[in-house]
């Protein structure tokens, strides 16, 4: 029996990086998913990855527009009969000193986690308290616990999305829908690959297991957050971050 069989993921920002991994590591647990990705063409390309048609499927989503979430929901009850997990996942960064930091860096980072997210978990919710089951699961950050230079706007943002996951949780705790996040540390993506060289290491410095995460070790969180292995648990921010700032 695999863990997610015959369920139903929308995966946003799955077209590459950690929500591609998570994408990849559902589709093997036996689910149908739907790539809602910015970019049309790069989530298409990643759902055919995937297998395709019939498994894979991928749409244009930004996740800052309603209208948008509204129809990746849709595709996937459309296309694959229901929604049982929801990973709002998609995110940017816009790194600066406050000194530096625009209003526009700053709304811009807001609105695709906390209000992509909100936008995210508010659609899905609707779907899974009428048929009484799913699992959301929020992307948060390390940055969101313990605050990082140049990151008020993320760290903002990834913190927002902590007490949205909670308050969500409880709302519908007693419709059958779960909610939980994960706050992953420095894991090697497109994301991270952006980073200085220097700033690279002083983050491995902080990490007791010495070393960088993989998107997958992040999928395998996520996997149990959405499958049945977690099913007493709601309203939980699991760190994955190989110990850094326990
Ligand atoms: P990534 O490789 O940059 O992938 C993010 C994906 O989201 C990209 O496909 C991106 O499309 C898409 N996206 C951006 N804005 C979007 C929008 N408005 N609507 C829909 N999709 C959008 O990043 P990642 O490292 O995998 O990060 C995934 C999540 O994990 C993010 O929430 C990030 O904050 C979080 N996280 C990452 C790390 C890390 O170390 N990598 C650590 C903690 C948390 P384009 O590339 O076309 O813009």
């Amino acid at each position: 029996m695999q863990m997610l069989q015959d369920k139903v993921a929308v995966i946003t920002g799955g077209a590459k990086g950690i929500g591609f991994a998570i994408a990849e590591n559902f589709v093997a647990q036996g689910a149908k998913v739907v790539l809602a990705d910015i970019n049309a063409d790069h989530a298409q390309e990643s759902a055919s990855k995937l297998g395709g048609k019939g498994t894979a499927l991928g749409v244009a989503c930004d996740v800052t527009d309603p209208d948008a979430v509204q129809a990746a929901i849709e595709a996937a009850t459309g296309e694959f009969g229901s929604l049982d997990v929801m990973v709002n996942n998609a995110g940017i960064t816009r790194d600066a000193t406050m000194r530096k930091m625009t209003l526009d860096d700053f709304e811009a980072v807001l609105d695709v986690h906390v209000k992509g997210a909100w936008l995210g978990t508010r659609a899905a919710a609707a779907v899974m308290r009428e048929q009484g089951s799913g699992s959301i699961v929020n992307i948060s950050s390390i940055s969101g616990k313990v605050g990082m230079i140049g990151q008020t706007n993320y760290s903002a943002a990834k913190a927002g999305i902590v007490g949205l996951t909670k308050a969500a949780a409880k709302e519908v705790a007693h419709l059958g829908v779960r909610v939980n996040a994960v706050q992953p540390g420095l894991i090697r993506t497109d994301m991270t690959a952006a980073l200085r060289e220097d700033v690279w290491n002083a983050k491995l410095k902080e990490i007791p297991m010495q070393r960088a995460g993989e998107p997958e070790e992040v999928a395998n969180v996520v996997l149990f957050l959405a499958s049945d292995m977690s099913s007493y648990m709601t309203g939980c921010v699991l760190e994955i971050t190989g110990g850094r700032h326990i």
